[in-house]
């Protein structure tokens, strides 16, 4: 798919002031690809040649509700019209926690800008409480672009080394090697392995964090009993464990992966669904732990942080989340999944859908279970992507990195993802015929 004239031109104008033309490396499709929006309303976005498309990114997962959804501009509004900053605590940031601890069964919140953020905090707050640096994480998962994290999120497959001792591979240039000592990597999904890395280094391990849904990595899923297990090694050598939960917050349950699997972590870290593309975030935690966040312990904290407009955000998201608005988004997830089996077994195209319905992904392979990021390797990436650009064309947009879950809202109607459905069948018919 080409952008449209005046995408590409105002493109253009974009690579002149802007280093790439974009503001995060992962939104670059191309010079002649990248598209210039104009707006977006409910589950629709519009781009700047007016072409609509049904959004399925929703700007990789933040707008829960759909675009400029009512109640949230409604409460933003009124938020703004007390002014914004004062870093000071106030009202909205009072009912916003309130209503996390309510939603999550965490004891106490603090909150960030960003996801980004929220991780990064929240690993230093696991390192303060047990007083040891090392960090461990799994192949292919992704946390934010701190130095910390930023190992191994989606490597080349062919230096990735043996399973049993993964090379961390920094995510571009930038990052310190001397990181690298402090981050432990482990295949998601394999209880041996990582009992046998948590034996040979418990004395240095403070956290292990986790996307408890590999959110960027096809929405591969826990088996079942491995979260428990991860918990039980966490509490037996005395390791923080940190459910990242900035993709599947209030998106894959009203109190996300935690009420999903009925397990409670020691940290949370929550962005994206919180305030429906508001700049929220927050960590969330036990009481022991996120007690050590006071004057000259462990320091937390942002001019930006429990802001007005996004603490205001998160009461109006939060509230129509806890009120049935996460039915209609998991309702046409569900829809979305059974349609696509179906599609793909009617074409005769290896392959299946993945991940809890408010975010499944669409896995194009042989193998039937996938189970961490090694196996993502078999995925047909390219008839992926040839799809998704073929989709585009017809008005429907996921993203087209295998890596990304399908983005549902409540504002998506039934008859939408009949849209999508059908849309979806003609690409891949064009894409194979
Ligand atoms: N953690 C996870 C699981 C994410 O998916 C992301 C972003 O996609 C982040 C952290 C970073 O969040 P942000 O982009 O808000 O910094």
């Amino acid at each position: 798919m080409e952008s449209g004239k005046k995408s590409r031109e105002m493109f253009q104008r974009a690579k002149n002031c802007l280093a790439y033309g974009v503001t995060s490396n992962y939104r670059y499709w191309g010079d002649n690809k990248s598209l210039v929006l104009k707006e977006g309303k409910g589950a629709y976005i519009w781009d700047q040649d007016d072409n609509k498309y049904l959004d399925y990114r929703l700007g990789f997962g933040p707008v829960i509700l759909g675009h400029g959804y009512p109640s949230v501009i409604e409460k933003v509004t009124e938020a703004l019209s007390m002014g914004n900053v004062f870093a000071m605590t106030h009202e909205y940031e009072i009912q916003a926690a309130e209503k996390i601890k309510k939603l999550t069964g965490v004891d106490l919140v603090r909150y960030a800008n960003s996801g980004t953020e929220a991780t990064m905090h929240a690993i230093r707050i696991a390192r303060a409480f047990t007083g040891r640096n090392k960090i461990i994480k799994f192949e292919g998962t992704y946390h934010g672009m701190h130095d910390c994290v930023m190992w191994s999120n989606w490597p080349p497959f062919e230096a990735v080394g043996l399973r049993n001792s993964p090379v961390p591979i920094p995510q571009g240039s930038g990052i310190p090697q001397a990181i690298s000592d402090l981050v432990i990597l482990v295949p998601f999904n394999d209880e041996e392995l990582l009992e046998q890395k948590v034996k040979a280094n418990w004395g240095d391990v403070a956290c292990i964090i986790m996307e408890p849904v590999m959110g960027n990595c096809g929405s591969i899923m826990p088996k079942d009993g491995y979260l428990e297990f991860v918990r039980s090694i966490c509490d037996q050598y005395g390791i923080v464990l940190i459910f990242d939960e900035v993709k599947t917050g209030f998106r894959i349950a009203r109190g996300g992966a935690q009420e999903y699997f009925n397990l409670q972590a020691d940290l949370v870290t929550y962005a994206k669904a919180a305030g429906n593309g508001f700049p929220i975030a927050a960590i969330g935690g036990k009481k022991e732990i996120m007690s050590g966040l006071v004057h000259g312990q462990i320091v937390q904290g942002g001019t930006y942080t429990g802001n007005a407009v996004a603490t205001a955000a998160a009461c109006a998201t939060l509230n129509e989340i806890e009120n049935g608005a996460l039915d209609r988004v998991i309702a046409h997830g569900a829809k979305l999944k059974t349609g696509i089996n179906k599609i793909l077994q009617e074409n005769g195209i290896p392959g299946y859908v993945q991940g809890p319905d408010a975010m499944p992904a669409i896995i194009l392979s042989e193998k039937e279970n996938i189970l961490e990021f090694r196996d993502m390797a078999d995925t047909d990436e390219d008839t992926y992507a040839s799809i998704i650009w073929k989709l585009m064309e017809k008005g429907v947009m996921p993203d087209t990195g295998v890596h990304e879950p399908w983005f549902i809202s409540a504002s998506h109607t039934d008859s939408d993802a009949d849209f999508a459905l059908g849309a979806f069948e003609e690409a891949l018919k064009e894409v194979i015929e």
